[in-house]
């Protein structure tokens, strides 16, 4: 038997006054997942050359019987230097082509007593991850980053279409932003936190990378054990905009989930 407690750390985001420009997951060649895809990625920059050589690779598949779940940190948004003050929404754009949404204010956050700084939010049609070998619907990548080493944690959230579920306004948001003028000047307030971290119970953490080039590697994943649900019709409207976008799973390479500490 099993047991082991988890300490349940707190993630404290904080409000920091500048703009943000530097969701950095990408910083060479053009990718897509066609002829540009996934398989090519490695030979379209030298600087890509761990998406093939990579052994921390992600996404990965869950093995539902075998992985444990644990209890996702608690996420607080905060304002900087008024820690008591719930921050209840996060003002974000749409960044170039449409493909990701920053926040317009660099949010710092603690995970484990790191200190990390919001970096963005993007999605996937159909999932990346997947549970027992099966997509689901979509994902959504909150990408955080180390500001003093610069390593990535994300938070993923598998999402399944579930025709009885109504519309959100998480995704009444993000479906704004993605209809959102490039050169429009107005932020879209996005409620993170209870319209989709507070539906969280359980997660699934592991070492991982990047999905896209460069394929980073130090990437500590915490992925939703059970998806959350979508509407129909937001699901749709969704798909619509991203295509599809979802790199294939990558070899485990023995890695536990969650991983062994300090090792
Ligand atoms: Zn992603």
């Amino acid at each position: 038997m099993l047991m082991r407690s988890f300490l349940i750390p707190t993630i404290v985001l904080s409000l920091i006054l500048v703009s943000s420009n530097f969701a950095a997951e990408q910083d060479g060649a053009d990718f897509d997942y066609n002829e540009r895809g996934p398989e090519h990625w490695s030979q379209l920059d030298a600087k890509y050359k761990l998406c093939k050589d990579g052994e921390r690779q992600s996404p990965i598949n869950f093995i539902t019987s075998i992985d444990l779940a644990i209890k996702l940190p608690n996420v607080n948004f905060i304002k900087q230097n008024t820690p008591n003050v719930k921050f209840p929404t996060i003002s974000m754009k749409k960044e170039g082509h449409a493909t990701k949404f920053l926040p317009q204010q660099l949010i710092g956050s603690s995970f484990d007593s790191v200190r990390y700084i919001f970096n963005q939010v993007h999605f996937h049609t159909p999932s990346e991850h997947r549970f027992d070998g099966i997509h689901t619907d979509l994902e959504a990548h909150f990408v955080f980053e180390d500001s003093v080493t610069k390593k990535y944690s994300v938070i993923g959230v598998l999402y399944e279409v579930d025709c009885a579920v109504g519309s959100s306004s998480f995704f009444d948001s993000i479906i704004k932003l993605y209809n959102q003028d490039p050169n429009a000047k107005d932020n879209v307030p996005v409620d993170i936190n209870s319209e989709v971290f507070s539906h969280i119970k359980e997660v699934y953490k592991y070492f991982g990378s990047l999905t896209t080039p460069n394929c980073t590697e130090d990437v500590t994943w915490w992925v939703v054990n059970k998806p959350l649900l979508i509407s129909t019709s937001q699901l749709v409207k969704l798909r619509k905009h991203i295509g599809f976008n979802s790199r294939p799973t990558q070899p485990r390479n023995g890695r536990k989930v969650p991983p062994v500490e300090n090792k």
